[in-house]
């Protein structure tokens, strides 16, 4: 039975009835999401609904029709993010993590050499089996302890999280000792004396499919470890089943992704090295994988894979095992998602206590406006945020040092510049550029419940995603369009008037923590929209900047004489230096005359750039760079 608690309820009330009820002889389970906390009952002499309905600080009672109660979806209808350990990457959220490394930990110099590309290719975790289930009993079986030291000191030495594979419930202190994710083998998915004792520890526990198990099997075995009284943090992993066809070593299950999405809270781990087995068919499984909305990967890759003592076919080179994660990147933002580690600056305050602001990134809008997935893609969903009303209030707040980093959009695929961005990044001489990146914006037509499409008078947007759904709104000419100052603040207002006459477009994410329904899915007169994100802070914070740009902003005016702007460019041209966008602005006060904004790519040598920028800096009458960067994908 499930128990949703009210959203404002304080912890004394849950302390409350978490003592009440298990008074009554029920076994209690707390689920905490980021927008509510449910309590999951569970025993064989479950109470009335009705009774409990009454009790202070419930919302609502709802009885599990699945066999797996805390697993279900019923229990939660938020993935559960799952952090790997402190500080490391959390598994289930906008970020897909990859764990990456060999089969086996073969001996302590290859392995941090495999690290070492492991982390150079980007991913958050690494993987090694020490304790090896293999077919033969001839076969390698791991270097045991000595194995569990050398990922442990690996992850030390790379800030890498670490996973391996615990086989019996006797080594589950040992490997608890070394590893941040214990790893349950296909093999073991219905040992439950195992699943017992991996449940009473409090460290994520990585649950593989069996080789014939079927999804609900699944789901039984991760309820095991969850019923423990230690453990709520399983990840599930689809890595091939049993089937007729050969010409794999096991057939990838992909639809277990949708299916499981549905059906639990879990997130979910996609492994197509022992998916596939044949090391060529690796990336494209991948890349399906995330297409899918798998939360996580697991890749296996060796320096020499012919060498390996164990699954060296379905091992990556370390360049592929690059390029896979570079094609990741580019997948991911379509599904809404973006990769682990890559392209990201995480902000952390090791060993010393955070000022006020120094971690807060700031936006336009409101919780579950597109400025909030930009953050959450790029820091990480706990980074706490701030919101302002207006762009210049966001830019105000970053001056004035009440924020470290401002998340700011500056242009959208479908509808252009977005103009009062670059004025202010022209006012703000004392800001600077240290990040990219861009999302994908999927608009949609929400209402409050009951509110049907035919009773729509009004519909509140934010004018730039209006006109990125220009054709659906133009499907209806009755309809008012009315300005809003953010697409999460559309969805507010009409939840906030109780209007029935009113729709608002805004995403999902908005919607869902509102409650309001979704009258039509994505609006967007093209599924190809995206915005571009650029994250600013002050130029003083030397420690924010970043050490390998590969892109860079300026801004200039020209002489108003002809062939002013050629030969503005021309160090561009004589340096080989890549253009990436020009755009003009008018300049306020000067009617007829502009400001050159450029993108461009940073040469292999930055003399190169710097050389050029003089050149440029000579001419121009008003010459400013606005930040040197990463590109996003
Ligand atoms: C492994 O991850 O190396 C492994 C043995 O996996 P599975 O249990 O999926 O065969
Ligand atoms: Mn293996």
């Amino acid at each position: 039975m499930i128990v949703v608690l009210k959203s404002n309820v304080e912890q004394s009330q849950i302390d409350w009835l978490s003592e009440k009820l298990t008074a009554r002889g029920l076994e209690l389970h707390s689920i905490s999401g980021e927008e509510r906390t449910v309590l999951a009952l569970v025993g064989t002499n479950l109470p009335d609904p009705r009774e409990i309905q009454l009790m202070p600080g419930v919302a609502r009672v709802m009885r599990v029709s699945k066999p797996y109660k805390l697993a279900s979806r019923e229990a939660s209808d938020e993935t559960s993010k799952i952090p790997l350990r402190p500080n490391g990457p959390i598994v289930g959220g906008s970020q897909v993590v990859v764990m990456a490394g060999p089969c086996s930990i073969e001996g302590r110099e290859k392995f941090l050499e495999i690290a070492a590309m492991v982390k150079k290719a980007g991913a958050g975790v690494i993987r090694g089996g020490a304790f090896k289930p293999r077919t033969s009993p001839y076969s390698f079986q791991g270097m045991g302890e000595e194995g569990l030291k050398i990922l442990q000191e690996a992850g030390q030495m790379y800030d890498m999280a670490t996973v391996t594979e615990v086989m019996s419930p006797r080594q589950v202190e040992l490997v608890n000792k070394y590893a941040d994710v214990l790893q349950v083998g296909t093999r073991n998915m219905q040992n439950f004396e195992l699943l017992k004792e991996v449940g009473m520890q409090d460290k994520p526990v990585l649950l593989k499919r069996g080789l014939s198990a079927t999804i609900d099997e699944l789901l039984m075995s991760a309820e095991y470890i969850l019923a423990g009284p230690g453990n709520a943090q399983v990840i599930l992993c689809e890595r091939g089943i049993r089937t007729f066809e050969s010409s794999t070593r096991n057939t990838l299950d992909l639809s277990a992704i949708p299916v499981l999405r549905k059906l639990t809270h879990l997130p979910i781990l996609v492994d197509p090295s022992h998916g596939t087995g044949v090391r060529t068919y690796v990336a494209s499984m991948a890349m399906a994988a995330v297409a899918a909305g798998a939360d996580a990967l697991m890749i296996e890759c060796h320096q020499n894979p012919p060498e390996a003592f164990s699954d060296g076919a379905q091992s990556l080179y370390p360049e592929q095992l690059e390029r896979l994660m570079k094609d990741l990147s580019v997948i991911a933002p379509v599904v809404g998602k973006q990769m682990e580690g890559l392209h990201r600056r995480r902000v952390t305050n090791v060993g010393k206590a955070p000022d006020k602001g120094q971690e807060t990134v700031g936006l336009q809008g409101l919780s579950g406006s597109f400025s909030e997935k930009a953050i959450h893609q790029y820091f990480g969903t706990e980074t706490p945020t701030q919101s302002y009303e207006t762009f210049g209030q966001l830019f105000d707040a970053l001056s004035a040092g009440d924020i470290a980093y401002a998340m700011v959009p500056v242009e959208n695929s479908l509808t252009g510049s977005i103009h009062v961005n670059y004025d202010l990044l022209l006012e703000h001489e004392e800001l600077t550029i240290v990040g990219e990146l861009k999302v994908r914006i999927q608009h949609n037509l929400v209402a409050n419940a009951g509110v049907d499409i035919n009773d729509i008078e009004t519909i509140f947007s934010h004018p730039q995603a209006a006109a990125q759904c220009d054709v659906f709104l133009r499907s209806n000419l009755n309809w008012k369009v009315v300005n809003m100052y953010d697409t999460a603040g559309s969805a507010e207002h009409i939840v906030k008037n109780s209007l029935v006459r009113s729709a608002a477009i805004s995403s999902l994410a908005a919607a869902e923590r509102r409650g309001l329904k979704v009258l039509k899915e994505g609006i967007e007169s093209n599924p190809h929209n995206f915005t571009r994100f650029l994250v600013v802070t002050q130029k003083s914070q030397t420690d924010k900047l970043e050490q390998n740009p590969d892109k860079a902003s300026v801004v200039f005016d020209t002489a108003d004489s002809p062939g002013a702007l050629y030969k503005a460019l021309e160090c561009f041209s004589q340096n080989s230096i890549n253009l990436k966008k020009l755009e003009s602005r008018p300049i306020a006060g000067k009617p007829w005359e502009y400001m050159f904004y450029l993108d461009l790519e940073i040469p292999e040598e930055i003399q190169v750039l710097d050389d050029a920028l003089e050149e440029l800096s000579k001419q121009a009458p008003y010459f400013r760079e606005l930040g040197r960067y990463k590109s996003a994908p």
